[in-house]
């Protein structure tokens, strides 16, 4: 039977801790600020926003959130993330993606001051993150590392499969694995045999968006599976991209979904933001 990785758990931790270094950045008068733009009404960007928040309060951040109505223009998109790039208040800037269809994503991302880009999608931020050279975090897979480290498993000559390989996932977890000295192996749709592949693994990270997709036959014996996968079901229930069932007994460490790598997504931002403002103030003086 599997260790469960309690994602909750970490993440009330990991919390405490940065609530306890904003608290001191206060005590010598600054206070981080994040800054979060939703452009629409898409339910569950919503629900991610209202979440940032929360986490800020949480932590004794100040935040701001703009909700632009569904026809905001890319000018007035772009004239709110130059306004903010300038506001002392904010340390950090977060564009809620995906966007509506008539803003692309790059384009605004590619606006927002690095230093501020507390997600690290700006092309700067995620060249540093390929370097192995940098400040910003990328969010989910910085969270999968904590996870990672919290129990004690170590990365270093393992053989490692990350299935899924966007940008805000599945690349920035091959390159973090790899910057632990893990032997990594990245799957994508077009990958032959992905079976064959994933039991090789003796840490599997799995980010594709299909419930429930990978089965106990194609995990190793005590393998390490993290499902950062979040769907939902037809009832409304949360699932993930491995099917717990079938998977739990072979693995080792298992997280689960909801409870496992999803809260840490969050609490790293609120990393972020506060290296962000730690930068900001040492520039004050
Ligand atoms: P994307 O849709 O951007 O990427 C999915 C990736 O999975 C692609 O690389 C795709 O391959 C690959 N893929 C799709 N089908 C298969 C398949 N049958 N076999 C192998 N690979 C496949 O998704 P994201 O990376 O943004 O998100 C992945 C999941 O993680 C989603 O469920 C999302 O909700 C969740 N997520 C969770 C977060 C959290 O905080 N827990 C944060 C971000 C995402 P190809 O490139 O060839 O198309």
């Amino acid at each position: 039977m599997a260790k469960i990785i309690d994602g909750k758990l970490v993440s009330t931790e990991e919390r405490k801790k940065i609530a306890c270094e904003v608290d001191k950045l206060k005590k010598d008068g600054y206070t981080p600020g994040l800054a979060v733009i939703i452009v629409g009404e898409d339910p569950a960007s919503k629900v991610y926003v209202r979440n940032k928040s929360k986490a800020c309060d949480e932590v004794g951040m100040y935040s701001e959130v703009y909700a632009l109505p569904e026809n905001t223009t890319e000018d007035e998109l772009l004239d709110l993330v130059h306004r903010l790039n300038t506001d002392d208040k904010i340390n950090g800037i977060l564009v809620q993606l995906p966007l509506p269809k008539h803003l692309s994503d790059e384009k605004i991302i590619a606006e927002i001051s690095p230093e501020k880009d507390v997600d690290a999608f700006h092309t700067i931020n995620v060249g540093k993150i390929m370097l192995g050279d940098y400040d910003f975090l990328p969010c989910t897979p910085a969270g999968v590392m904590v996870l990672l480290e919290h129990y004690g498993i170590n990365v270093s000559g393992k053989e490692c499969v990350v299935v899924g390989r966007s940008n805000i996932v599945g690349k920035p977890q091959a390159m973090l694995l790899l910057h632990a000295n893990g032997t990594v192996t990245v799957c994508h749709s077009r990958t032959k045999d992905l079976a064959e592949v994933t039991r090789r693994a003796d840490i599997l990270v799995v980010a594709i968006g299909k419930a429930d997709f990978i089965t106990g036959d194609m995990v190793k014996e005590g393998a390490v599976v993290i499902d950062v996968g979040m769907n939902r079901r037809e009832d409304g229930k949360l699932t993930g991209d491995v099917d717990f069932e079938t998977v739990e007994p072979k693995a080792s460490y298992i997280t689960p979904v909801p409870g496992g790598v999803g809260p840490m997504t969050i609490t790293m931002l609120m990393k972020n933001t506060l290296t962000a403002a730690k930068r900001a103030k040492n520039k004050q003086c």
